[in-house]
């Protein structure tokens, strides 16, 4: 059933930008509507161990936390629609927007903050097993994998957290790197180079997966050396690949400033896009330090911008 709010600000997304976006415009009394999007919560979901989150002493957990913020921004006074935005249109303000369940917001100042997904290498034989042994999420797969032979594909935090969490379950955990150096944190490495289940193969990139198809399921995976192009197949049942991640932008395409790999582009120092009254706030506009901090402080910077703009406008 179609359904008309109005309201003085929507923010689509709900990670950390999201949230403390929220946090901000509800004590603003600025009432603000929350879409979560499809994956409520975002990347921090999709993760174990958090120990870099400033205020906690002990580790936390990446779901946790995500929904301690979701608990403050509803406690705040957030409306929070468990819903997916599939319409906008910026061309005059206030501003429209659709989602997948007939909600329509009429608003005065959006804030994106929809995030980013994760990258997938695009091979072809990565698409017939992806689900039958190649996933993207060790924290959701991992346990699939008891005992098994696996490798991550990847020289970052992401890929080098996944190794080391995956050692949890499989029987060797191989990570394959395209280059001699990993980008990874040195105490992220540390700990990757001690661990007795892993090895490093570098200058190495996947050429094919290889498995059978009754039933559909991974059996090796076949490398190739960047320097010489000499092949290699290694036994692995598993497959993670931890290449990092694309902004999630589609929805946004022609109706907004983006750079060539579409994020979205702010003015300096600020959260507002070419769009007076849109702001962009988190991995969806930031492809540099691209961490949950960062994101819940752009969130309350896009808040506090939005504010200004209402109070000057209207
Ligand atoms: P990232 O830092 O961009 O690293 C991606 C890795 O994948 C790089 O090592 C890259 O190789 C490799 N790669 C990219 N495309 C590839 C391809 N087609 N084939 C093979 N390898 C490919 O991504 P991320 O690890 O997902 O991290 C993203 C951001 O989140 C970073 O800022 C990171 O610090 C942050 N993060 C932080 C934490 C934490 O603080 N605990 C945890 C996870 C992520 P090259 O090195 O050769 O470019």
């Amino acid at each position: 059933m179609r359904k008309t709010i109005e309201t003085d600000v929507l923010i689509i997304g709900s990670g950390p930008a999201g949230y403390t976006a929220a946090i901000y415009a509800a004590r603003a009394n600025l009432k603000p509507h929350l879409v979560s999007g499809l994956e409520p919560g975002g990347q921090l979901t999709i993760t174990t161990d958090v120990e870099n989150y400033p205020g906690f002493g002990e580790v936390i957990q990446g779901p946790w936390l995500m929904e301690q913020m979701k608990e403050q921004a509803l406690k705040v006074g957030t409306e929070f629609h468990n819903d997916i935005v599939s319409k906008v249109e910026f061309d005059k303000n206030p501003f429209y927007a659709e989602t997948d369940s007939g909600i329509e917001f009429i608003t005065k100042a959006i804030i994106i903050a929809t995030g980013a997904q994760a990258r997938w290498l695009n091979i072809e034989s990565e698409n017939k097993f992806k689900g039958f042994g190649i996933s993207a999420c060790a924290t959701c797969d991992g346990f699939f994998f008891k005992d098994q032979n696996i490798i991550v594909v990847g020289g970052g935090n992401s890929a080098v957290e996944e190794a080391l969490y995956l050692t949890n379950f499989a029987s060797t955990v191989t990570l394959v790197h395209r280059r001699d150096k990993l980008r990874a944190e040195k105490i992220l490495q540390e700990r990757l180079f001690n661990h007795p289940k892993i090895d490093v193969i570098w200058n190495h990139v996947v050429n094919e997966f290889i498995g059978s198809d009754e039933p559909l399921s991974l059996k090796e995976v076949k490398l190739r050396n960047v320097n010489d192009n000499t092949e290699k197949v290694i036994n692995a049942t598993g497959a993670f690949i931890a290449i990092g991640h694309d902004p999630a932008t589609s929805l946004f395409k022609n109706k907004i400033k983006m750079d060539d790999e579409n994020y979205i582009i702010t003015k300096p120092d600020s959260t507002e896009t070419n769009i007076k009254g849109v702001y962009a706030a988190g991995d969806v506009k930031d492809k540099v330090f691209r961490q949950a901090v960062t994101a819940a402080g752009m969130g309350c910077m896009a808040a506090l911008e939005a504010e200004k703009y209402i109070a000057e406008n209207y």
